[in-house]
């Protein structure tokens, strides 16, 4: 089949396999360049690997630090007819490129909230990988079953107290309009900690040292957007943000029971930036549009690589890492200079539909969003007839 992009909404519905592989080896490519990280984890678990953050980070792990990865996801394989989700294809790539390099990786394409599958992983590391000694928490998710009662719980996108109008670039239509949320009751929040919360996290580390599959000095890492004046409503202080303070609780639990390992948990901030997760949240794609279109200007602009990459050397492998009060640490220090903020909040007001593609980097917003997905990469031909199966021996 010939593969061009689907776009509904702010999803892509298919994904290239060439194109993906693609993506892959540049952040590949991009980490070996850097040259080894000292010090980090050669046993690695990412719950949440195969796309984003999580994906950056199992690459920074296996190819700067060297690391045996187990990684975790929930991807839809391909059939003859319809190609696989990105996710699957990132995921056969990285297997590939770890295991020519002589690495151990191995992948569990299942729910990480279920019992099921926190067993396989447990009966993995107990047979082929052994006791690891960096656990990332990458996982985002609209929805979780409890794995003890059954019960379907859904994350919703909603600010607290008081509904919430603002400006949204609609990333259908290229329309700029106001969007207006309305506040989520106390039932939409506690989901949506249930969801997004640390539980799940803390549930991952429990059945781990449980196991006695946490090695000394083990480490975990579990990630968080906080963001600034612009995002707040819709983020830091609406029902992600609650969510997001949960993790700060579960940190410091985990933390608690790591200590007779001389282990630690931290959750580290990220810098706002395209993921299929990001590009549903209202007016993300606008924040990160002007963001792109600043961060580039001042070339402090990064991506998942480049931003996984710092959290290796500047946070979890370093003997002096920048941590905040809260003991998170901080990769969003560039996205929140002042100056950085000042300029998109300079900008916010005067962006209209007229002047988006000047005003704004919505071109490059659009570029990395389609990239996601595999498409846009020099050197894949897309006009080509593509077979969507690609071979993968997942878990
Ligand atoms: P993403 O959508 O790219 O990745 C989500 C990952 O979770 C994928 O690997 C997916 O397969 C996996 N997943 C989802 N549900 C699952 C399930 N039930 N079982 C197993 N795997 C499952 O998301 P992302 O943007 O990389 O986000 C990762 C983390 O980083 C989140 O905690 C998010 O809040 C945080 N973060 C994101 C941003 C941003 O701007 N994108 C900024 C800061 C922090």
């Amino acid at each position: 089949m010939i593969i061009k992009p689907k776009v509904r909404g702010f999803i892509c519905i298919n994904a290239h396999p060439q194109g993906c592989a693609a993506h892959v080896q540049e952040q590949i490519d991009y980490i070996k360049d850097k040259g080894p990280i000292a010090g980090a984890a050669k046993n690695v678990l990412v719950i949440g690997c195969s796309t984003g953050y999580g994906l950056a980070s199992r690459i920074t792990a296996a190819f700067g630090g060297g690391a045996n990865t187990l990684g975790v996801c929930f991807e839809k394989p391909p059939t003859e007819k319809r190609t696989a989700s990105a996710g699957y294809y990132n995921t056969a790539a990285f297997e590939v490129a770890a295991k020519e390099a002589g690495l151990y990786a191995e992948t569990i394409n299942g729910d990480a909230f279920s019992h099921e599958c926190k067993d396989k992983a447990i009966a993995m590391l107990k047979e082929q990988m052994g006791k690891v000694d960096l656990v990332v928490y990458s996982l985002a998710s609209p929805r979780r079953q409890d794995p003890d009662s059954g019960e379907l719980f859904t994350s919703v996108l909603k600010p607290i107290n008081e509904g919430y109008t603002a400006k949204n670039l609609n990333t259908d239509t290229l329309k700029i309009g106001d969007v207006t949320v309305e506040p989520a009751n106390e039932d939409e929040i506690a989901q949506t900690v249930k969801v997004m919360g640390g539980e799940d996290w803390e549930l991952w580390i429990d059945a781990l040292q449980k196991a006695d599959l946490l090695a000394d000095n083990c480490k975990t890492v579990s990630y968080t957007y906080l963001g600034e004046k612009l995002t707040w409503p819709i983020y830091g202080h609406a029902t992600i943000g609650k969510a997001k303070e949960d993790l700060d609780r579960a940190s410091a639990a985990i933390n608690e029971k790591l200590a007779c390992l001389g282990g630690d948990a931290h959750v580290s901030v990220l810098k706002a930036l395209v993921t299929q997760s990001s590009s549903a949240i209202p007016i993300m794609p606008l924040y990160i549009s002007l963001l792109y279109k600043v961060m580039k200007e001042e070339g402090t602009h990064e991506g998942c690589i480049e931003q996984l990459y710092r959290l290796f050397t500047e946070g979890l492998y370093t003997d002096s890492p920048r941590l905040d009060d809260t003991n998170r640490y901080r990769m969003d220090n560039l996205e929140l200079l002042p100056e950085i903020q000042a300029k998109v909040e300079e900008l916010w007001p005067q962006v209209t539909e007229e002047n988006l593609m000047q005003i704004s980097d919505y071109k490059g917003y659009n570029e990395d969003f389609l990239r996601l997905f595999g498409f846009g990469f020099d050197g894949v031909d897309y006009e080509a007839d593509t077979s969507p199966l690609v071979e993968a021996d997942f878990k």
